[in-house]
C-alpha cells in the first residue's frame, strides 16, 4: 500500500469519464477542480460530474482569490523573446498574443510603476514595466513558452484584496450546497483570511487548506496554520514571489509545521513537469517527488501533467512508482521517535491535548508491541490526522459514522482503509474494528491491535481511551 498521498488537477486532459475512471484506477486520492477558470455554473457541473464518477476520492475544490490571469495564449505555445517589448492591456475573454498580453483584473494596468516585474505563469518568464499611463509596455526580461491562461504575478503591495475576494464569494455561495471535501484558499496571507473564509461558506464539514504561497503566507504562518486545517507548499507562486532558492528550505518548514499541528501538508507544483509532454520524467524531478515523501509530505500534487498534459494516468502512475519506492526507504522509527508534542492551540485545547496524547501513547504501544493496525474511531478525522503524523510502519485504519469523513481522509498521509460503522461504544467499536481486519487479511488470530476511542467526558466528546486489543 502507498502511504503518502496523490492530487491530481483536473482538466482538459483529464475532465473526460474515461480518463477519471483510469485516474482513479492509476491511484489518485484526491482529485483538484481549479474554479479560477471558467465561469461558476460549469465549474459546478464539472464538480458534480466528477463526484459522480469518484464517490470514494476525495474532492479539493481551489479558489483562485486574488490571482489575476492573462487572456488565453490559445492551446499552441507561443513564445516571448528576450528583449522583444510587450503591450499590457485589460480586458477578458480576449485573446493575448507574442505583441499584447490581456490582464483580465480591472484597475491594476494604472498601479504599476516603470521597473517594476510581472512573471508569467511558474516557468520564468517575466516582464520589466517600461512605460506606464495610456499605453502600458513591458519588455521580456526573461523569455520562454506561454499557453493557455498562465497566472500573472504582479507586485503584491499593489493586491491588498482581503480573503474571500468578491469573486471567491460568489464561488462559496455556489458552492455551499455541493458534496466535496476540501476547499483550497489561494493566496492566504493571514490568519483572518482563513476564518472569514471559513465564515463565509458557513461549512464545518469541510476541511479548509490554507496555499502557501506568498511571503506574507510565510511571515504568518504559525498563525496561519492553527486557524486552517490542511496546508499546501504552492510551489509555483512561492516561486515567484520569494527568492527561488528559498522554496527547498520553505517546503521542509512548512512541512515540519504541518507535521507539528497534525494539519495534513501537499507539496505541490512542478513535480512531474516535464511529464506534461515527456515519457520520462528528469532525474531531478525523481528526486524532488522521494525527497517531498521524506520530508514528510502527506501527498504530492500534480498540476498541468495531468491538467493540459499528453497522458495523465502514465504520470500517475510514475508518480505511484517514485512515491512507494521512497516510501521503502522512510525512517519510520526515527520519525516518531524523534516528533515533540504536537501543537494544540485555539478551541477546544483540551479536548485537542488528550487526543495528541492518546495518540502518542497509542503510537508507542503500536511500535512496542509490534501491533499489526492502529485503528482510530473519529467522528470528524482529527484523530486520525492525530496519529498519522507519527507516520507509523503498520497501517492506519479510521472507523467513522460520516461519508464524508471518510473520503477527507484521503488526504491523510497512510489511512488505508475507511470503515463507516454507527457503533459509539468501546467494546462494540473493538469488535467491529478486529472482525474487519480479519476479513480483510490485515490482522489474524494472536495479533495486538490498537484502539483508539472516546467518550464524552467533560461534556465533550474525546478520544481518551487507547486499548490494546488481541485477536480471537
Ligand atoms: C502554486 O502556485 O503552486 C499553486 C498550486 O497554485 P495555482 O496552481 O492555483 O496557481
Amino acid at each position: 500500500m502507498r502511504r503518502t498521498r496523490i492530487v491530481a488537477t483536473i482538466g482538459p486532459a483529464s475532465e473526460s469519464d474515461e480518463v477519471i475512471k483510469d485516474l482513479i484506477e492509476a491511484g489518485v486520492d484526491v482529485f483538484r477542480l481549479s474554479f479560477a477558470h471558467g465561469d461558476i455554473p460549469s465549474g459546478v457541473e464539472r464538480l458534480r460530474r466528477v463526484r459522480a464518477l469518484a464517490p470514494d476520492v476525495a474532492i479539493m475544490v481551489d479558489i483562485p482569490g486574488p490571482k489575476i490571469r492573462a487572456g488565453s495564449f490559445g492551446a499552441q505555445a507561443v513564445e516571448l523573446v528576450s528583449a522583444s517589448r510587450v503591450e499590457l492591456a485589460e480586458g477578458f475573454g480576449e485573446t493575448s498574443t507574442a505583441e499584447r498580453i490581456v490582464v483580465e483584473r480591472e484597475d491594476v494596468l494604472s498601479l504599476l510603476r516603470i521597473g517594476d516585474k510581472v512573471h508569467i505563469g511558474d516557468g520564468g518568464v517575466s516582464l520589466e514595466i517600461v512605460s506606464t499611463g495610456d499605453s502600458v509596455r513591458a519588455l521580456v526580461a526573461a523569455g520562454g513558452m506561454v499557453t493557455g491562461k498562465p497566472g500573472l504575478s504582479l507586485p503584491s503591495s499593489l493586491l491588498n484584496d482581503r480573503l474571500p475576494t468578491a469573486d471567491d464569494r460568489a464561488r462559496l455561495e455556489a458552492l455551499r450546497e455541493e458534496e466535496f471535501e476540501i476547499l483550497a484558499v489561494s493566496f492566504v496571507r493571514s490568519a483572518f483570511d482563513i476564518v472569514s473564509t471559513r465564515s463565509v461558506l458557513s461549512r464545518d464539514d469541510i476541511l479548509i487548506m490554507a496555499k502557501i504561497e506568498t511571503s506574507e503566507g510565510v511571515t504568518n504562518l504559525d498563525e496561519i496554520i492553527a486557524v486552517s486545517d490542511a496546508i499546501m507548499v504552492a510551489r509555483g507562486d512561492l516561486g515567484v514571489r520569494m527568492p527561488i532558492e528559498e522554496v527547498p528550505h520553505l517546503q521542509k518548514n512548512i512541512v515540519r509545521h504541518g507535521i507539528r499541528y497534525a494539519r495534513p501538508v501537499v507539496v505541490a507544483t512542478q513535480m512531474l513537469e516535464s511529464m506534461t509532454h515527456a515519457q520520462v520524467p528528469t532525474r531531478a524531478e525523481v528526486t524532488d517527488v522521494a525527497n517531498a515523501v521524506l520530508d514528510g509530505a502527506s501527498a504530492v500534487m500534480l498540476s498541468g501533467e495531468t491538467a493540459i498534459g499528453d497522458d495523465p494516468v502514465a504520470t500517475v502512475v510514475t508518480m505511484d512508482r517514485i512515491v512507494r519506492r521512497a516510501e521503502a526507504y522512510f525512517p519510520y522509527e526515527q520519525w516518531g521517535a524523534g516528533l515533540g508534542v504536537q501543537e494544540t492551540v485555539g478551541t477546544g485545547t483540551q479536548s485537542l491535548r488528550i487526543t495528541a496524547a492518546i495518540t502518542g501513547a497509542a503510537w508507542r504501544a503500536a511500535m512496542e508491541e509490534k501491533a499489526v493496525a492502529i485503528v482510530a474511531c473519529t467522528r470528524s478525522g482529527m484523530t486520525a490526522r492525530a496519529i498519522s503524523r507519527f507516520r507509523p510502519p503498520m497501517p492506519i485504519i479510521a472507523i467513522t459514522p460520516s461519508e464524508g469523513t471518510a473520503r477527507q481522509l484521503r488526504s491523510s498521509w497512510g489511512v488505508q482503509e475507511t470503515y463507516l460503522s454507527p457503533y459509539t461504544d468501546i467494546d462494540e467499536l473493538c469488535d467491529f474494528a478486529v472482525s474487519q481486519l480479519k476479513v480483510s487479511g490485515t490482522a489474524k488470530v494472536g495479533d495486538t491491535v490498537i484502539v483508539m476511542a472516546g467518550s464524552t467526558s467533560g461534556g465533550a466528546q474525546i478520544t481518551d481511551t487507547v486499548r490494546l486489543v488481541i485477536v480471537t
